[in-house]
């Protein structure tokens, strides 16, 4: 792709925080929530914007903007992805926060809502200025993170070598090393096993769990993928261990189509080897529009947020959708795809792996003790089945959809803390 083209970003149409904020209060009204409880929670607690200057290889300085956003401390410190993309701004970073602060509220885990980004292009950057300013970034927000505090991970378009930047840029601040500031860290620097994998794996366990629900058998669906990043490559590869037949994938650059299926693990290694899956052998190409008419059984997207909408939603032939990705289906979409029948296992619970098992490697980090894969994974599979259950018996109570559902049992859980400790002072 040319550099113009990477560049070239379109304008954003849907407010993320305009959304989260409708599923908040739509929630609340099924919940009957105390008047004050849904001023405290619709609101973020703490918002830190800050412009700082990163030197460039060619010599120029310039400056980026970057945001971190506590929403909720009600249940512990607060955990949340750092996100680098052109569309981040406040009230995407925001929206993001708030839904943290219900999904870690819906698995059950001691934690409160954040969330941080910079606006740029991650691709557009050499390492050496990807390091400063993931460098530059952290000592900026460094008043708002600490493993008691504030956990950040990765997200879009950050991985495990910016969380060893971030990690070793706090360490060298405080003077001594602190691995438990940052989850989503390689394994030789205190990162924990599965981890990589674990929104995946987790979105994998809930898609299966959920399937009979959608009347869709395992061995005989077709799956469409947006997104070919941690999350989606992830998925795409366990529900074909299922027995799933992975038909289209798209990412930033376009996509591909296979009535016979795309093999994964080549998928992955022809897109680490040429930064797309643009092009992938034995498949045609498909348009990233084009992917919403795809005939399959289950739709993941698992890229950005707001890209399910009433403009495409009633193209979607899929019997489930499984939000990998936070808030891809706006309330709008979310109505028409009631109505005609399609189940959307919501972002809170679909794509909670990850912070789950970010909550395992913290737990580790601060015991300085190491647990092995299957214990992981054995720990995650039990907390992904009981929670979708707990969602699922929410839905079926109060007569509402899984993602009202989802997000009443993460609300009320988060007001249950709140009334609890009181309003200081
Ligand atoms: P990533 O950067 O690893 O991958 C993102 C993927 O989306 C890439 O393949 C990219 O090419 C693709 N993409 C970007 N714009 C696109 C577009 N317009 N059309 C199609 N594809 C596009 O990011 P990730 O960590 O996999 O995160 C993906 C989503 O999952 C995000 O919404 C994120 O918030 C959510 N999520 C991530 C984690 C995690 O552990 N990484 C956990 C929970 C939720």
């Amino acid at each position: 792709m040319s550099q113009q083209a990477r560049r070239a970003v379109p304008p954003r149409q849907v407010n993320p925080f305009e959304v989260a904020l409708r599923q908040f209060h739509t929630a609340a009204d099924h919940l009957h929530l105390d008047d004050g409880v849904r001023e405290v929670l619709s609101h973020c607690k703490r918002e830190l914007s800050v412009n700082f200057p990163v030197q460039m290889d060619d010599g120029s300085v310039k400056m980026f903007n970057g945001y971190r956003v506590h929403h909720s401390l009600h249940r512990g410190p607060a955990k949340g992805g750092v996100r680098y993309h052109p569309h981040v701004d406040l009230d995407d970073v925001r929206a993001l926060a708030m839904w943290m602060t219900w999904k870690c509220a819906v698995v059950g885990l001691p934690f409160g809502g954040a969330k941080g980004g910079v606006a740029c292009d991650p691709r557009m950057l050499s390492t050496g200025e990807l390091e400063n300013l993931t460098r530059r970034f952290t000592s900026e927000i460094q008043i708002m993170i600490g493993p008691q505090y504030d956990i950040p991970a990765p997200d879009v378009g950050t991985n495990a070598q910016v969380m060893a930047w971030m990690m070793d840029t706090y360490s060298m601040n405080v003077g001594h090393s602190v691995p438990a500031v940052v989850t989503g860290k390689p394994l030789a620097i205190g990162g924990s096993a599965g981890r990589k994998e674990a929104t995946g794996r987790g979105a994998s366990i809930v898609t299966r769990e959920a399937a009979p629900m959608a009347g869709v058998r395992l061995d005989r669906a077709r799956v469409a993928l947006q997104g070919w990043g941690n999350v989606g490559s992830a998925l795409g590869q366990f529900l074909h261990e299922m027995g799933c037949r992975i038909v289209a994938v798209t990412d930033a650059a376009g996509g591909v189509y296979s009535d016979h299926g795309i093999d994964p693990a080549n998928l992955t290694r022809y897109q680490e080897e040429t930064g797309s899956v643009v092009g992938f052998p034995n498949a045609d190409r498909l348009d990233r529009e084009e992917l919403w008419d795809v005939d399959c059984d289950i739709l993941a997207p698992c890229a950005l947020s707001s890209v399910i909408t009433r403009h495409n939603a009633d193209r979607v032939r899929a019997k489930m959708i499984v939000e990998g990705a936070n808030g891809p289906t706006t309330p709008d979409a979310d109505e028409v795809l009631r109505e005609r029948g399609v189940l959307i296992v919501p972002d809170v619970i679909a794509n909670a792996g990850g912070v789950t098992v970010s909550y395992f490697e913290w737990v580790q980090d601060l015991q300085a003790f190491f647990w092995d894969e299957d214990e992981i994974n054995r720990r995650l599979e039990q907390i992904m089945v009981r929670s979708f259950e707990a969602v699922v018996a929410e839905a079926e109570t109060y007569k509402v959809d899984l993602r009202t559902g989802a997000q009443m049992l993460g609300i009320s859980r988060v007001a249950e803390a709140l009334t609890l400790r009181g309003i200081f002072p």
